[in-house]
């Protein structure tokens, strides 16, 4: 039988790496059952970070907060399932997913976002600067959470996780206060924009604009932004500071 001999000569200079995003996901369970459910058939993602005040982590003999690496960087994860960023939809091809135990609920039409303990939010921290560094291709804007690409059918990692402070960290995009507060201050005195103008500009920012033709659809839009870049309301409602928030971002990272 004739084998083949790989000889490593990796001086080929045009290839890219499979990755632009970086994905956060709450997993709305226990560590326990996610970790059933992310090693399962149906559903994977790069990373899970525990939380160590969860009961079934205990029960598992953990003690320390750590990082579980379920599925090879190399390899595409089933996390984001149908997506849609800018110009590039199923962002499983092309992400690392990171799942977070978080037992945020949805009952009755209505949401629980339990924060998220210290320790993973320190962890996070380190996880995501590692990836960025070894990912250049990742850019502040695409940091993301799984309800900024899919839209009207994911919340997650909800309100309570610290975009504002991760981006202080260099990790994912956040607006500047002063560019914020001069367009604030301008919608105000004179009124915000049309409807039509704040499309383009979320469109311009990379979001999927285009089931945001009726009345429902622009609301969950609006939600989907305000749970990321305005978490201390996100009734889907647009408002002036929402507006001011969403054209500072865009005149920051796409002048
Ligand atoms: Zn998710």
């Amino acid at each position: 039988m004739k084998t083949i001999n790989y000889t490593p000569y990796r001086a080929s200079k045009s290839f890219n790496s499979r990755v632009r995003f970086l994905i956060f996901h709450y997993t709305a369970g226990g560590f326990a059952g996610s970790l059933a459910t992310l090693t399962g058939p149906s559903a994977s993602a790069h990373y899970l970070v525990p939380d160590i005040s969860d009961p079934s982590y205990q029960q598992a003999g953990h003690t320390a907060q750590e990082v579980f690496n379920l599925v090879d960087e190399t390899q595409r994860a089933w996390h984001a399932g149908v997506s849609q960023w800018g110009n590039r939809n199923s962002l499983n091809d092309t992400s690392i997913g990171v799942e977070i135990v978080n037992r945020a609920t949805f009952k009755d039409g209505v949401f629980n976002f339990p924060p998220y303990h210290p320790e993973q939010i320190r962890v996070i921290g380190e996880l995501a600067l590692n990836i960025l560094a070894r990912y250049p291709d990742i850019g502040p804007t695409q940091v993301l959470g799984h309800s900024d690409i899919a839209i009207g059918r994911k919340s997650d990692p909800g309100p309570m996780f610290p975009w504002q402070a991760l981006s202080l960290q260099g990790i994912g995009a956040w607006y500047e206060d002063a560019t914020r507060d001069e367009l604030l201050q301008g919608y105000n005195a004179c009124g915000m924009p049309p409807r039509s103008e704040l499309l383009k500009l979320f469109k311009a920012y990379g979001y999927d604009t285009s089931k945001a033709t009726d009345d429902a659809g622009y609301r969950q839009l609006v939600r989907a932004f305000q749970l990321h870049f305005r978490p201390e309301n996100y009734d889907g409602e647009m408002d002036a500071q929402t507006a001011a928030n969403l054209a500072a971002l865009v005149s920051k990272y796409f002048p």
